[in-house]
């Protein structure tokens, strides 16, 4: 049988949100990039003047706040449309902002109490590729496949920065860079949840590799699953 719930870890940049997009979509599987999630709760932080390091402010603002994650509605480019108390935030949650506080609140127990107990129910059906940085290690440590995607931080950086710029919402490199190596610290040392390759997963290492390249090796890789050799 094929995998049915793929978690699919990494820092910022990896490679991980298109390759995870394009695996759903050939499978005919649901996509949950869980990222937006911990950045709706930033962006609706700072629009409502709830101070971002008020730990428990920002925790009653995650549990009322309305989260969607739908089909796009509009052809921008977007992979999905975000929806917070039915406002479309999709783009406002990738402002510099968002990226540069996005990893402090994610560092709140009950805020990501909150949002892992969303994110389980979408998975409840199973056919999903859901995308993050806990996904194997915590929100489904049972998941058929587990990838963790990894690329240098540079690279990562380089790719971000493109990005921005294609956006016109240009950053100098430098800055890019740093904010990346920022982000991956807390990310990756804060005590609750820290990012971290799941046991079990297997590791792409996509520095050197184009989307295609690693989308060829995941439907490989989820083929070799799904023989009956394996079952
Ligand atoms: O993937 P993306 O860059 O959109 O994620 C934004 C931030 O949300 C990450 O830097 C991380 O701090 C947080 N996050 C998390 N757990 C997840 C997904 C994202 O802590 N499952």
């Amino acid at each position: 049988m094929k995998p049915s719930t793929i978690a699919i870890d990494g820092p910022a940049a990896s490679g991980k949100s298109t390759v995870a997009e394009r695996v759903a979509h050939q499978l005919g599987y649901l996509y949950l990039d869980t990222g937006v999630m911990y950045r709706a709760v930033t962006w609706a932080a700072i629009q409502r003047n709830v101070p971002l390091e008020d730990e428990a402010a920002v925790t009653d603002l995650a549990r009322a706040l309305h989260i969607d994650v739908v089909s796009p509605s509009v052809d921008d480019g977007r992979q999905y449309t975000v929806l917070t108390d039915g406002v479309d935030v999709t783009w406002d949650i990738r402002r510099p902002a968002v990226d540069a506080n996005v990893s402090l609140v994610s560092t709140y127990r009950g805020v990501r109490a909150e949002m892992v107990r969303q994110q389980r129910r979408v998975a409840q059906g199973g056919r999903i590729v859901m995308v993050g940085r806990d996904i194997g290690s915590v929100v489904l440590p049972d998941a058929d496949l587990k990838i963790y995607m990894d690329a240098a931080v540079e690279e990562r950086a380089r790719r971000r920065w493109l990005e921005l710029q294609e956006r016109s919402k240009p950053m100098a490199y430098d800055d890019v860079l740093a904010m990346m190596r920022s982000r991956d610290q807390i990310d990756s040392q804060r005590d609750i949840s820290p990012l971290c390759i799941p046991a079990g997963a297997v590791v792409f290492d996509t520095t050197e590799l184009s989307a295609e390249e690693v989308l060829a090796q995941l439907l490989a890789l989820i083929e070799r699953q799904g023989c009956p050799a394996d079952e």
